[in-house]
């Protein structure tokens, strides 16, 4: 019996296997190889590299991470940013939030991932870009990921299996729309509980989608985490405007979730929700100038865009197929053939289509 306890006395005294595996420092901040929020200090902000692999160069992949757990329990929310990378509204959005959120008045835990896409942020470049000799690979469409696989399936595998996968409670992550182009603040969601989550977050326009595999999103919704892609208008620059409004949904998403003391907002009157989207296409190639601006009610045949050849005469007028929202433009007024010129989100009436056509 004594024996026996001796052995119990000696377990409890050995602390539980720590999950978070870490493999050195830089700069102070932790590098580790897994994140397991669970074993990390209550009431405290921690900022880590995550190690995700190796360059073609034999360096590591490191990505920011920011862990603000607060004093007392509640959920995981993880937030994303920068997958596609040249879409930086959403890294100064965690970057203000790291700032801001004061772990003590915190319940749950906040895990930050402010640019999961190095190679791709430093080639401004939506793919994952670590070798010129390869065409890029879309890094939101490879999840899970395949640990040991090719480079992009073995750096999302690893995101997925040590950082995304087992902090995430709900989740959001945050895009804009790339080179060339422009969202709205727009939302997508899957389903009647990520359209709540949409709602909260305040945009100008949700879109209920059935989603991409391979996506942050929709690859958490499947398994269980509620999760919502957030578009925060253009590529490759710091809009203040978008950063506060995404800044000011995001603590009325945590305020539902009582991470955050305070009154939760209702949706705005103003937001347009849709479930299916049209592409308004250019059949010649050319110069195009748009008629309406982003944000736009339009009318099913509608003229939207004129498209001028070369000498500046008018060879197409574009109109809108559908009745709806102009919710993305070209900004580049360079069009190819077929490419688009803006799309129309609009409100499908089929039944089937109430969580997006
Ligand atoms: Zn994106």
């Amino acid at each position: 019996m004594r024996a026996l306890l001796a052995v119990l006395g000696l377990a409890l005294a050995i602390p539980a296997q720590a999950a978070t595996e870490t493999v050195g420092s830089l700069d102070g901040a932790p590098i580790i190889d897994r994140l397991d929020s669970g074993d990390l200090p209550a009431g405290l902000t921690q900022r880590f590299w995550f190690r995700a692999g190796a360059s073609p160069v034999g360096q590591p992949w490191l990505v920011p991470v920011v862990v603000i757990k607060g004093a007392a329990p509640g959920p995981r929310l993880l937030l994303t940013a920068g997958i596609h990378g040249d879409e930086l509204n959403g890294i100064a959005v965690l970057h203000r939030l790291a700032e801001t959120i004061d772990p003590s008045r915190l319940a749950g835990t906040l895990v930050m991932v402010p640019g999961l896409n190095p190679p791709g942020l430093m080639q401004s470049s939506r793919g994952f870009t670590p070798d010129w000799t390869r065409s890029a690979a879309n890094l939101n469409r490879e999840m899970p990921g395949k640990e040991g696989g090719s480079a992009v399936a073995d750096f999302a595998g690893r995101l997925w299996n040590r950082l995304l996968r087992p902090n995430a409670d709900t989740a959001v992550d945050l895009h804009t729309q790339s080179r060339g182009t422009a969202y709205m603040m727009y939302v997508f969601a899957s389903s009647p509980r990520t359209r709540r989550m949409a709602e909260l977050v305040a945009p100008d326009i949700i879109k209920m989608d059935k989603g991409d595999k391979g996506t942050v999103e929709n690859t958490l919704t499947d398994d269980g985490v509620p999760a919502i892609t957030l578009e925060l208008g253009r590529p490759e620059s710091f809009d203040d405007v978008m950063i506060a409004r995404a800044e000011a949904g995001l603590t009325n998403l945590m305020r539902e979730l009582k991470m955050l003391p305070g009154k939760v907002n209702p949706p705005p009157a103003s937001l347009f929700v849709a479930n299916d989207i049209a592409a308004v296409r250019a059949t010649r190639a050319g110069w195009a100038r748009l008629l309406l601006p982003l944000g736009a009610s339009v009318k099913k045949d509608q003229p939207l865009a004129e498209i001028r050849d070369s000498f500046g005469r008018l060879i197409e007028t574009v109109a809108s197929p559908v009745e709806g929202r102009i919710n993305m433009i070209a900004t580049d007024p360079r069009t190819d053939q077929g490419s688009s010129v803006a799309r129309v989100v609009w409100w499908s009436t089929d039944p089937a289509c109430q969580n997006g056509c």
